[in-house]
C-alpha cells in the first residue's frame, strides 16, 4: 500500500463497474493528481455474462476474467473486503486475505460492489445449491455435470441412476436460461461417448416462479425462448417455485417431485447486503440511494452504480413513467462505469457533474450452439431475431464487449478453435481435491502408524488398524 499526500480515490470493488470506472478515472487524471486504488477480494473482474458459456466449455474460464493488477497498473490494487465505511473519518476498513483488517484513509469513494444471489430460506437450498454469479461455480457446476454422466455410466443401481442424470435449474432469467442452454447442450455433446447414457436419459428441469422467462428480450421472445428449450427436451414449469430440495429430493409448488444431485439456483440477485453496514442511504431493495450524477444522496464525494446502486432512468422518466430506474445489467454498469469516472474527476476539480441518460440498447441472450435470441432497439423500432442470426449478434456483441483486447482475441480463439476441433468434455472435479492423491500416497500404512503410536499394547494397535 502507498503512503501518499495525494487524495486518494477509493474504489470499493472491481468487477465491471470498479475495473471501468478506475481505468477512465485513470485516463483522464493528471499525472499524480490523485492515488486510485481497487479494492476487490478477488484479484480479477469477472465477466459475468459469459459465465454461461464457460460452464459448457466452450470458452476457457481463465479468458472469461481480466487480472486486475495487470490492466490497472497505475492503480493501487487491494485483495481483501471492504467491511465498514466511517464517513465521518473518511476511512474504509479492510479485512485483507490473512492477518488483521486495517484502515484506509480516503477523499472520494466509488462504491461498485455489485450484487449477489437472492435466495429465500428453502430448505435443502444452502446445502444442495449452486450459484452463478462467479467463475468458480461456472466451472464447479461444468465439473459436477459431467461428473453426473460418470456416476450414472458407472451404477447399476436405478435410483442412483436417476438422480445423477436430473437437473433442475431455479430462476429462468438471463442466468438460468442461458445457464440451462448452454448445460444441456453439453451434456447432449458428452452423453455421444458413453454407452450408456443418452440424452432421452436425462431430465433437465426449469422452473421459475414468473409466467415467462427471459424477461429481458421480451415476450414474445421469452415465448419462443421456452419453446425452444422445450423443443430440445427440457421441462419447463412457470408461475411455480420450489419449497425444498432436503438432500436433492425436490419439491415444486405445483406438485412435481424429483431427486438430483444437480440445483443450481439462479432466481434473481440482490444487492451486496455489506452495503447495510456503510451507514449510506438505501433504497426499499438496499440500494444505494443515487442521483442522476450518481452521486450517493447527500454525499457530493461519493458515487456509486451497477448492480448496488438504484440509479434513476431519465429516460424512461422522460417517457413518463415517475418510478424508472436503470436495471441491473452490464449495458448499464459498462456506460454509468464511464460517467461517473468523469463526474470523480470533475468533482476533485471542482467542475459540475454530467447526468446519466442511456436509452435500453437491447438484449441478446445465447442458448447453446447456435441457438439464442435477440432484441435490437433502434430508435422507435424493435427488432427481434432468433435461432442461429440471434447467436451470432449475441456471440459478437458480448464478444466485443469483453474487456481488453488480450481477452477479446483469447474469447474468439476459443470459438474459432470450437470450430474444427471437437468440444472438450471431460470432468476435471478432483481440481477441487488436488492433495487428496497424494495425501494416500504419503501417510503412513496403516499397520506402520497403529505400531508407532501404541509399540506397547498389541491388542489395542490391531485394533486401531482396522479402525484406519
Ligand atoms: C450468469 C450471468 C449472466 C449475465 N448475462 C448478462 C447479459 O447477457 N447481459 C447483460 O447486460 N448483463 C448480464 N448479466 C449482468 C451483469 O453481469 C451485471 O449487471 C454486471 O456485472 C454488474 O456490474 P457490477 O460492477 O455492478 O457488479 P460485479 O461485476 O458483480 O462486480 C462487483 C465486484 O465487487 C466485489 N465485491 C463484493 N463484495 C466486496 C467487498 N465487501 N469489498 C470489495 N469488493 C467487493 C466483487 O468481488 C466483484 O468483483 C449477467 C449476470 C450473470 C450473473
Amino acid at each position: 500500500m502507498s503512503t501518499t499526500e495525494r487524495p486518494r480515490i477509493l474504489v470499493v470493488g472491481g468487477g465491471y463497474v470498479g475495473l471501468y470506472a478506475a481505468r477512465r478515472i485513470l485516463k483522464k487524471m493528471r499525472y499524480g493528481e490523485a492515488t486510485v486504488t481497487v479494492v476487490d477480494p478477488r484479484s480479477y473482474m469477472t465477466y459475468q455474462p459469459f459465465l454461461p458459456e464457460a460452464a459448457a466449455g466452450s470458452i476457457s474460464p481463465r479468458h472469461v476474467v481480466v487480472p486486475l493488477r495487470r490492466v490497472l497498473p497505475k492503480a493501487e490494487v487491494l485483495t481483501g473486503r471492504v467491511t465498514t465505511i466511517d464517513q465521518d473519518r473518511k476511512v474504509a476498513t479492510i479485512a485483507p486475505l490473512v492477518g488483521e483488517a486495517y484502515e484506509l484513509p480516503f477523499d472520494y469513494l466509488v462504491i461498485a460492489m455489485g450484487a449477489v444471489s437472492r435466495t429465500f430460506p428453502i430448505p435443502g437450498l444452502a446445502e444442495q445449491g449452486i450459484g452463478m454469479k462467479g467463475i468458480e461455480e461456472a466451472i464447479g457446476l461444468r465439473n459436477h455435470v459431467l461428473e453426473q454422466l460418470d456416476k450414472a455410466d458407472s451404477t447399476t443401481d436405478e435410483e442412483v441412476r436417476r438422480k445423477a442424470l436430473t437437473f433442475v435449474f431455479v430462476g429462468g432469467g438471463f442466468a438460468g436460461a442461458e445457464t440451462i442452454g448452454e448445460v444441456e447442450d453439453m451434456a447432449r455433446d458428452a452423453a455421444k461417448y458413453y454407452t450408456s447414457v443418452s440424452r432421452e436419459d436425462m431430465r433437465f428441469i426449469l422452473v421459475d416462479a414468473a409466467d415467462k422467462i427471459l424477461p429481458e428480450v421480451g415476450p414474445k421472445l421469452g415465448a419462443y425462448g421456452k419453446e425452444h428449450l422445450e423443443a430440445r427436451g427440457v421441462e419447463v414449469y412457470l408461475s411455480t417455485s420450489m419449497d425444498s430440495c432436503v438432500d436433492g429430493h425436490v419439491v415444486l409448488k405445483n406438485g412435481l417431485e424429483v431427486d438430483s444431485n444437480t440445483i443450481v439456483w439462479t432466481a434473481g440477485v440482490k444487492p451486496n447486503p455489506v452495503l447495510s453496514r456503510f451507514g449510506l442511504p438505501l433504497g426499499p431493495r438496499g440500494h444505494v440511494d443515487t442521483r442522476t450524477t450518481l452521486q450517493v444522496q447527500g454525499a457530493d464525494y461519493i458515487w456509486a452504480a451497477g448492480d448496488n446502486a438504484q440509479v434513476p432512468d431519465l429516460v424512461g422518466r422522460k417517457a413518463g413513467n415517475e418510478n424508472a430506474w436503470c436495471p441491473p445489467n452490464a449495458q448499464h454498469a459498462l456506460r454509468q462505469a464511464r460517467v461517473l469516472g468523469d463526474n470523480v474527476i470533475s468533482g476533485m476539480r471542482g467542475f459540475p457533474q454530467k447526468e446519466y441518460s442511456h436509452a435500453n440498447k437491447g438484449a441478446v441472450a445465447g442458448l447453446g450452439l447456435h441457438k439464442g435470441v435477440a432484441m435490437i432497439v433502434m430508435g422507435k423500432m424493435k427488432i427481434k431475431l432468433k435461432g442461429r442470426l440471434a447467436w451470432y449478434m449475441h456471440r459478437g456483441y458480448h464478444g466485443m464487449a469483453m474487456p481488453t483486447w488480450n481477452r477479446k482475441i483469447r474469447v474468439f480463439a476459443d470459438w474459432t478453435l470450437a470450430m474444427f476441433l471437437k468440444r472438450e468434455v471431460v470432468s476435471l472435479g478432483a481440481i477441487e481435491t488436488p492433495r487428496e492423491e497424494f495425501y494416500e500416497a504419503a501417510k503412513p500404512a496403516p499397520a506402520a502408524a497403529a505400531a508407532k503410536a501404541e509399540p506397547a499394547a498389541p491388542a489395542k494397535t490391531e485394533e486401531k488398524a482396522k479402525a484406519s
